[in-house]
């Protein structure tokens, strides 16, 4: 049996019951090392076996030779299936001919999970895009975030910098600019639900000064055309985008 576990942003509190159910019921464990490292005394006692970035196919080929012998959970961060493991076991073992039962079991991604750190900025309709060149060309990312700003909805960036693509934020906020004006609030969650989290609110105008906070363990979310800033009492704390409640009803 193969599991594809989506573990979720970080703490154990924002994993679900059937990624536990899953984990608890595997004989071996396999995943990059700040992923395993999440799960703690969870995974204690199983056969684990570490994997570095940049090692997915690898990871992807022996988790599918082992699971023909014994229970497999590969896990990733987030969801399996968005920016995660999920694509590459399932083309590996379609390539391979199948025969093994696979469940791809769900996680919090770190959209939402940014997203409620931030109060509701998503709301509705939404667009994620993923500002990593490394299996995506970068004339095809350009594209995309112009439809993707170009929709008026919020926007959710993934994978915003790195040290080798330090330029791909500012990048991504220049195009930003052309769809939305100075004002529109942008928010910054540093991982997110983990040590180290930071939660900081921008408008589109001044987010040079909050470049030096995003890298690849961030998340920004761009608000979209009706969003604004949140505040509870005076202080600020995130952002909200309304549904629409307003069009229809007085509250
Ligand atoms: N499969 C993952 C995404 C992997 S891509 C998911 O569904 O969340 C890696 C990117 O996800 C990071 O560069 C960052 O943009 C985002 N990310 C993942 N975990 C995060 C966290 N705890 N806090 C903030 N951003 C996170």
């Amino acid at each position: 049996m193969l599991y594809i576990v989506g573990i979720g942003p970080g703490s154990p509190g924002q994993l679900t019951g059937r990624a536990r159910e899953a984990l608890l019921q595997s004989d071996t464990i396999i995943g990059n090392d700040s992923y395993l490292a999440q799960l703690g005394r969870l995974i204690e006692g199983k056969e684990v076996i570490r994997s570095t970035m940049g090692q997915e196919v690898e990871r992807a080929k022996r988790s599918i030779e082992l699971s023909r012998s014994q229970t497999v959970s590969i896990v990733s961060g987030g969801d399996a299936g968005i920016y995660g493991m999920a694509s590459i076991v399932l083309e590996v073992l379609e390539h391979e001919g199948g025969g093994i039962p696979v469940e791809v079991i769900p996680g919090i991604t770190a959209a939402n999970a940014a997203a409620s750190l931030l109060g509701s900025p998503l709301s509705g309709d939404f667009a994620a895009v993923s500002l990593s060149d490394l299996l995506t060309p970068i004339e095809v990312i350009e594209r995309r975030l112009h439809s993707a700003f170009s929709m008026g909805t919020p926007v959710v960036l993934y994978n915003p910098k790195s040290r080798g693509r330090p330029h791909n934020f500012l990048l991504a906020m220049e195009i930003a600019g052309k769809y939305r004006d100075s004002g529109t609030p942008v928010g910054i969650v540093k991982n997110a639900y983990r040590d180290g989290e930071e939660i900081q609110v921008v408008t589109l105008g001044e987010i040079a000064l909050a470049d030096g906070m995003v890298d690849m363990h961030t998340t920004v979310i761009v608000g979209g055309e009706d969003s604004r800033i949140w505040r509870n009492g005076q202080d600020v704390k995130g952002i909200i985008t309304p549904r629409g409640y307003h069009r229809k009803y007085v509250y």
